[in-house]
């Protein structure tokens, strides 16, 4: 078992807040992304969690064992760091199986370890050169080898991959999902990158200013954002936001914006009239010339596979994406529909989620 619980946990530096009462649980074996733009608390949470930091308040515990104020050496965790730092005068194989030397574990098994490890990460053909001369990808391997040759109940990696460039990181995104495939290990792993968190993690935490917005499945963040910050974190190009003011009764499917009756995601409870934004993604719209929601085009961006074309409407500007072989004119005046089953409400004021 090796379930990470966190119950109101927070952190002041001071005055400051950087976490406030933060509640979650990873599940055992389940792939956390902590989410959200620098400074919003990732890197505080992770610290605390492995033990590098006190928290001011709250409690953590380990597979069950409350390990809030135990030292970071008494928690089974491994922590990768954004800089690692591998020992640039041993080989790989002597990187790796340090962590193993350093618990006394027996030289033969050592060795076994080590070279199981290795296979894992597809670096056995390179355990006996030096790493000085690896490139990048192989040194994260490297560093990641020393981090599961201990076997530990849970890994904490802070922006991992944050030093290596794009086409590298699309590379290790990948591996980094099919180790956690092979080996199952609970992971939180800290990103301001929506795209790494998307493609890896079972559940993303998306934080801001020290609070978690929303906590769930990447689907369920993608789908139903809990608020507008969430929903114009995640997604590129973000979702759209098409404002408008007034109240709307329960049960009701059209909403009144500019001159046009736009259908709605069904509401559970009357709305109080006030600033309202309708919350639509790119995917989710469609030029039809007979509908009455009018706009012009603003611009295009040509993506190979599709394109991501700009509307000026009352509203806002709205994107689409849409078939990158049609070509639109600046100024062309055009109709815009949304999947109606595709759409969320949002109090503009308070930027939450309408149910
Ligand atoms: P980044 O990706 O930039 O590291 P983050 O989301 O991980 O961002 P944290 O490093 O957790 O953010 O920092 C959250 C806030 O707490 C920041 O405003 C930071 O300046 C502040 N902070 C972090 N450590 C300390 C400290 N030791 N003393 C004072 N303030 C701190």
């Amino acid at each position: 078992m090796a379930e990470i619980r966190v119950e109101n946990l927070r952190k002041a530096f001071g005055e400051f807040v950087a976490v406030q009462d933060s509640s979650f649980t990873v599940e055992n074996g389940e792939f956390l992304a902590l989410l959200g733009p620098s400074g919003c608390g990732k890197t505080t949470t992770l610290r605390m969690i492995a033990g590098l930091e006190l928290p001011t308040g709250g409690t953590i515990r380990l597979g069950g064992e409350d390990v809030t104020y135990k030292r970071a050496s008494e928690r089974d965790i491994a922590f990768v760091f954004q800089l690692f730092a591998l020992y640039p005068h041993m080989n790989v194989r002597k990187n790796i199986g340090f962590p193993l030397l350093a618990q006394g574990v027996a030289k033969a098994e050592i060795k076994a370890r080590v070279e199981e490890t290795a296979r894992l990460l597809q670096i056995d053909h390179i355990l006996d050169r030096p790493v000085s001369g690896l490139a990048g990808g192989d040194r994260q391997r490297v560093a990641l080898g020393r981090a599961i040759v201990r076997r530990p109940m849970c890994f904490l990696m802070d922006e991992p991959l944050g030093t290596l460039d794009a086409e590298f990181r699309e590379v290790m995104v990948r591996e980094l999902r099919e180790l956690h495939n092979r080996i199952h290990a609970t992971t939180v792993y800290v990103t301001h990158d929506q795209i790494e968190a998307m493609a890896m993690a079972d559940k993303i935490a998306v934080m801001n200013h020290g609070v978690i917005e929303q906590f769930g499945t990447p689907q369920e963040i993608y789908d139903r954002p809990a608020s507008m910050y969430v929903a114009d974190f995640i997604g590129s190009p973000p979702m759209n936001f098409i404002r408008f003011t007034g109240g709307l009764a329960r049960g009701a499917r059209m909403a009144r914006i500019g001159a046009a009756e736009v259908a709605m995601p069904e509401l559970r409870a009357d709305v109080p009239p006030g600033p309202l934004a309708l919350g639509v993604r790119p995917e989710h719209v469609r030029f039809s010339d007979a509908s009455p929601l009018r706009g012009a085009i603003y611009g295009s961006e040509y993506l190979g596979t599709n394109q991501i074309v700009t509307v000026e409407t009352e509203g806002g500007l709205v994107r689409a994406r849409l078939a990158a072989e049609q070509s639109y004119r600046i100024g062309e005046p055009v109709g815009l529909t949304f999947k109606s089953d595709r759409l969320s409400l949002f109090d503009a004021g308070s930027g939450r989620v309408i149910p």
